[in-house]
């Protein structure tokens, strides 16, 4: 059992991240060590160092999107999620969400666990001062604490091809089975970010008709035509007007019959409303931090009769869905060309700002490289 890990902490919004040493705590029951793989550096951490999410306790050791081996398992029997012993030398993730209460009136009521107020979140939420310590992926271990929902990588699957999923693809399973997918569709992908490419695979494997991919960056649209979109529009080469002409022109004029939203750009809802076919259905999931106020024409989503559907969060199942969708489909897409730039430990400030540059789609930290 190692004694002490590295980790990259934040120690307040918008100041440097700098390394340091905790000591590794004893293992409890139904606890497990987690040696660091991969760990995704997401536009959320760049969020979370900007100080923009509300209730993180700082310090904070950022890093939620996690992928190694265990390292050591703790004195009783830890098991995945399906039912399988997790032993010394397992590849896995790990839900980033834990403590979800199942036991509150959002758990049982509303049925929304995903907004429970008990939940708690690697990377995010959970404070390095208190024991134990080790609850962000930017460090060599992570302390998998009792109760956090584990699943095995299948052998066939890199440490780089799940880091592709990252925080992305569960989000994307979530919104796509809360929207009406179904064979056949006319989709529209506003996004072609991660979570606007992991849709487009799901929409893809769902088996849609067209998945028009918009974006502005051109090697996100190249990705996205590897990744199942069978057309492709430049947002800063072509007009509202032509994009809306575009996705009627592919779909009998008649215009997509779901639009899911991906962007994180307040602008893009106006443009959404817009491209929606009369009837149809528009997933918004991009929306994630406060972009402020756009103006929209609540008669015409009145008019148009518009199926409207936000999601906030992910639950372990899909995550779960998520690694059987990267088992299922590893030779179909090139999941492991996502990861696009890899850092050490050492170099996890410029991880985030290359992160915020937005010159990475997906960056990774490699903590022992
Ligand atoms: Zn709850
Ligand atoms: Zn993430």
């Amino acid at each position: 059992m190692p004694k002490k890990a590295r980790a990259a902490v934040v120690p307040e919004p918008n100041a440097d991240l700098e390394i340091r040493e905790y000591e590794i705590p004893e293992l409890v029951s139904g606890s497990a060590l987690l040696k660091v793989a991969n760990v995704g550096v997401c536009g959320t951490d760049v969020h979370l160092w900007h100080g923009k999410l509300s209730g993180v306790p700082y310090p904070l050791i950022l890093g939620h999107e996690v992928v190694g081996t265990i390292a050591e398992v703790g004195p009783t029997e830890v098991t995945n999620i399906d039912g399988d012993t997790i032993k010394k030398g397992d590849r896995v993730v790990f839900h980033d969400v834990t403590k979800t209460c199942y036991s509150c009136w959002h758990c049982l009521i509303a049925k929304n666990p995903t907004k429970c107020p008990n939940r708690e979140v690697y990377g995010i939420t959970r404070n390095p001062e208190k024991w134990p310590h080790l609850l962000g992926g930017y460090a060599e271990y992570v302390y998998l604490t009792p109760g956090t929902h584990i699943v095995k990588l299948p052998n066939h699957v890199s440490f780089d091809g799940a880091s592709a999923l990252g925080c992305a693809m569960p989000t994307a399973v979530h919104t796509v089975n809360r929207s009406p997918m179904k064979f056949g569709k006319n989709v529209v992908v506003q996004g072609a970010g991660p979570v606007g490419l992991m849709i487009t695979i799901l929409a893809s494997i769902s088996g849609a008709s067209t998945i028009v991919s918009i974006d502005q960056a051109e090697n996100r649209l190249k990705l996205a035509k590897k990744f199942g979109a069978t057309h492709t529009l430049d947002l800063s080469a072509t007009s509202l007007e032509e994009r809306i002409q575009f996705t009627r022109n592919v779909t009998q004029d008649h215009g997509p019959d779901i639009v899911y939203e991906a962007t994180g750009n307040p602008l893009a809802i106006r443009e959404g409303i817009l491209l929606v076919r009369e009837g149809g259905a528009y997933s918004i999931c991009g929306q994630y931090t406060d972009g402020g106020d756009v103006e929209i024409n609540p008669h015409l989503m009145n008019r148009k009769h518009l199926d409207v559907r936000t999601v906030w969060g992910s639950e372990t199942k899909h995550l779960y869905e998520a690694i059987r969708v990267l088992s299922s489909h590893y030779d179909r897409f090139p999941f492991e060309e996502l990861v696009t730039h890899t850092f050490s430990l050492d170099e996890a400030q410029e991880a985030l700002e290359t992160q915020e540059r937005r010159e990475s789609v997906k960056a990774v930290i490699k903590p022992w490289d």
